[in-house]
């Protein structure tokens, strides 16, 4: 589905812009507000998605706008990372420490989710002088060199191999990978519900019982909370909802309110690797922003504040009430991370075109499944638009099965 492609954006957008695929949705935005997307061409479309999880306060929330503006005005890009202190950084990673267990009270900040990984990635290697990596098939952890080394689709690795070498892949939810877990492994990699896999959560035995193969071995455990952080599950972050805790956290998506930004949280002691032989092993320019981070700092407080997380509860609530019927196989996720499985490809993209074209409703699918639509919605969505949307979603599935 595409706007007017006579516009002079749209022709730029297609001809000069770097595409990644042959068929993107191609929506000419002309602002963005609350739930909502306003185009080009007149229309007022539900984003349900959350632009893939990031916009859980809703697009533009006023605070969060307030607070790039004022910082923007305060001062940009003055130093690379790590040299001076910055108030926006520093606020942010005191108020994420106030939420965060001990283990993970310091955090380096980075630019988004991809590089948030690779450096969880480097530090395991550097903390334990260990360089084989435990990942999961149907994981995604971004699309840079190490992170795509950890995704678990060959179909995407392939082409960029050779990659990381010794990376072992198991079966999600598994018992394989515990007997692998041995003292030569630097980390294992994880999401604690897999978002591109097709929202499935961990089982909490399986994690309880990787958690203490890898406190057993010295490996490092990291969790990949980029796109189940931030209140999306119900909880700030997914790993509340097991018990289990980390050695590294890594975290980007909702984290910037709407600004890019990402993180990962550890201990001083792991961080300690990036410090010294040599100084300055890790470092990026533009890691940790300043507007970003005041963007951050506003939306944690907003978050935590407003009690978005116990709406995301809601959110799921209302979900499983009203979406069952034909052509439903299963609802899964946590909160407002949530999967529809349904029956075949066919269904899923006719309901998917449906809902855009005749409701205005956006929804996707996720990268490794096309039979499940994903339901991601802003966490501030109203209860009363939020129940009329489901409704609509579960008659065109209905109409297509
Ligand atoms: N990890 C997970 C779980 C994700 O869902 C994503 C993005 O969808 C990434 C990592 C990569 O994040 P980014 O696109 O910010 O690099």
């Amino acid at each position: 589905m595409t706007t007017d492609p006579t516009t002079r954006e749209s022709k730029d957008f297609y001809r000069h812009i770097a595409q990644t695929s042959d068929n993107p949705l191609g929506l000419e935005i002309e602002q963005a507000r609350g739930v909502w997307l306003y185009t080009r061409d007149g229309r007022k479309i539900l984003d349900f998605i959350s632009g893939i999880a990031v916009s859980s306060l809703g697009h533009g929330h006023p605070e969060v706008v307030r607070a790039v503006q004022e910082q923007a005005a305060r001062h940009m890009h003055v130093m690379v990372y790590g040299e001076f202190v910055q108030r926006p950084q520093s606020a942010l990673a005191g108020r994420l420490s106030t939420v965060l267990p001990e283990q993970l009270d310091r955090v380096y900040f980075v630019n988004s989710g991809t590089e948030a990984n690779e450096a969880a990635l480097k530090l395991a290697k550097k903390h334990t002088g260990r360089h084989r990596f435990l990942a999961f098939r149907n994981g995604y952890h971004g699309d840079t060199q190490g992170s795509l080394s950890v995704t678990g689709r060959d179909v995407y690795r392939r082409p960029y191999e050779p990659l990381l070498p010794e990376v072992d892949f198991h079966d999600f939810n598994s018992e394989t990978v515990l007997e692998s877990i041995t003292p030569e492994v630097a980390a294992v990699i994880l999401e604690p519900i897999q978002g591109e896999g097709g929202i499935i959560p961990a089982d909490p035995e399986w994690l309880k019982e990787i958690r203490k193969r890898c406190t057993k071995t010295g490996s490092l455990l990291i969790f990949d909370e980029i796109q189940s952080g931030f209140g999306r599950t119900g909880k700030l972050f997914a790993f509340e909802h097991y018990g289990v805790i980390p050695d590294i956290l890594t975290m980007a998506k909702a984290m910037g309110g709407g600004m890019p930004l990402g993180g990962l949280a550890s201990s001083t002691d792991i961080f300690k690797a990036f410090m010294f032989d040599p100084p300055l092993n890790h470092v990026t320019t533009f890691g940790g922003h300043p507007v970003s981070c005041a963007a951050a700092d506003t939306a944690l407080r907003v978050l935590l504040r407003d009690g978005l997380m116990e709406r995301a509860e809601v959110i799921e609530q209302t979900t499983r009430k009203i979406l069952h019927g034909r052509g439903i196989e299963l609802l899964r996720g946590k909160g407002a991370m949530l999967g529809l499985q349904l029956s075949n490809v066919e269904t899923t993209r006719k309901a998917v075109f449906y809902c855009l074209e005749e409701h205005g409703i956006l929804l996707g699918w996720t990268l490794h499944s096309n039979t499940l639509i994903r339901l991601a919605p802003p966490l501030v969505i109203e209860q009363e638009l939020l129940e009329r949307t489901l409704i609509t979603i579960r008659d065109a599935i209905a109409r297509y099965a």
